[in-house]
């Protein structure tokens, strides 16, 4: 297989280690950026089945746990893609400072066509059943949404949303539960209207988030809240928590800064590595009493961190203890999941800015398997730097986005890692 221990650069991963590093989604998209679903427990915390629940698999869809998923896997030797985030629309109604897409109101010229979408969606599900994010820019804003819903749920994929809630009334919170979506996810990055309204360029966004946040889980349908990091909320993120507990979501999800599209914007703004060390280690503890399911995105590290902490405690990292994160991987861009932008560019993530092919000129499943910058993603033995020489890179892997975006080298060393890995010098490798 394209993604196991012969991939790790001779450093000794145990070919279980690798297994459990894959077998969960990992990072995704802002603005939806989810993994959507419920990966798991707390680590020695509240239990599974006292942690709030809401997501795809919350209802018994395993993505990538199909026939189609695994015919493929036995044919090509690659993963299936578990998780696509689909930026169905880059029309936004919002101007977030921190937007991927950096999208604005308006329509935007090329975007796929209904039977387009259709089309790709069929090609999809001959190699896997995922979960498809339906994100954008603002999705909500297309007309046709709920026809692209079902049309996933007909195919066997499990539809689930990005939006920034502010165009939730109650007519769409009931069509949603209708429609059968599992869980939306929100982006939440300051706990006052003031802080939220000002990042959101959008007076009232946060009132607005709010409502529509308390209208889907009035209807039913689970709401996960993602919160980006930046210098502008690191010492609030305590209170987003407990504003995200407050309104009953399922999920809180904190997301690192990916320095691309609006974000670049940002730059100013990024905490310094060992900042974003410390919000990952409160992340870590705090999830042990929160009844909220936490997943640190875009945050690779985090997965070594789970490790040193748990060692410190003299605990081992095992499903039975830590659920799914224990079997997750920080980074899994191109590994099972990938991300088609408004006009059909297929990419490792949102972030990733490089276009690996195009829906309208090639099926997406071509661009996966045949791709050569997924299949280098997918063989760890290529990482450079400090990636390269680490021994959590199985489980971690760094940013390959911000590498790329830093760098110009998608396979060059994490720049947000504070992390030496034993026996690593960089004077050493020059
Ligand atoms: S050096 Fe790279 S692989 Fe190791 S923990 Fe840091 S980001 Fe992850
Ligand atoms: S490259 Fe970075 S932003 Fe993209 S999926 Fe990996 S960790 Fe997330």
């Amino acid at each position: 297989m394209h993604d196991r221990a012969d991939n790790t650069g001779g450093v000794p991963v145990n070919d279980s280690e690798q297994d459990l590093a894959q077998a969960e989604a990992g990072c995704g998209e802002i603005g939806l950026n989810v993994p959507l679903g419920h990966p798991g427990g707390h680590p020695a915390g509240i239990p599974m089945d006292r942690q709030r629940h809401g997501g795809a698999r919350s209802v018994g869809f395993q993505p990538g746990g199909g026939p189609a998923a695994t015919a493929y896997q036995e044919r090509t030797g690659i993963k299936a893609p578990r998780i696509i985030a689909w930026e169905i629309t880059r029309s936004c109604n919002l101007s977030c400072a921190h937007c991927r897409a950096a999208a604005e109101f308006g329509c935007y010229p090329g975007e796929l066509t209904l039977e387009q979408i259709k089309d790709v969606i069929d090609d999809i599900v001959t190699i896997s059943n995922p979960i498809i994010i339906l994100t954008g820019g603002e999705p909500l804003m297309r007309p046709d949404i709920w026809e692209i819903v079902d049309y996933c749920h007909d195919k066997g994929a499990m539809p689930v949303i990005g939006t920034n809630a502010t165009l939730i009334t109650e007519e769409i919170a009931a069509k949603m539960a209708e429609h059968k979506i599992p869980r939306i996810s929100v982006s939440i990055d300051f706990a006052t209207a003031e802080g939220h309204d000002t990042f959101r360029g959008e007076p009232g966004a946060f009132e607005a988030s709010i409502r529509g946040i308390k209208m889907a889980k009035a209807h039913g349908v689970g709401v996960q809240i993602n919160t980006t990091v930046t210098k502008l909320n690191a010492n609030e993120i305590e209170q987003i928590h407990d504003l995200a507990e407050s309104l009953g979501v399922d999920a809180f999800h904190i997301f690192m800064l990916v320095p691309t599209g609006r974000g670049e914007q940002l730059l100013d703004q990024e905490l310094p590595p060992e900042e974003y060390e410390r919000v990952l280690t409160w992340a870590y503890h705090r999830q042990k009493t929160s009844p909220l399911h936490f997943k640190p995105t875009d945050s690779p590290h985090y997965y070594r961190i789970i490790r040193q902490l748990a060692k410190a405690e003299g605990k081992k990292v095992t499903r039975e203890e830590y659920g799914l994160d224990a079997m997750t991987r920080g980074c899994l861009g191109g590994i099972t999941f990938s991300f088609i932008s408004h006009v059909g560019d297929v990419q490792p993530c949102g972030y990733f800015d490089m276009q690996l092919g195009n829906v309208k000129d090639r099926p997406f499943s071509e661009i996966w398997t045949d791709s050569k910058v997924f299949n280098e993603l997918r063989d760890y033995s290529l990482l450079k730097g400090k990636c390269g020489a680490c021994e959590y890179k199985a489980v971690c892997g760094g940013c390959r986005a911000r590498a790329l975006s830093v760098t110009g080298d998608y396979l060059a060393e994490e720049p947000y890692c504070a992390y030496e890995p034993k026996g690593w010098s960089a004077e050493a490798a020059g």
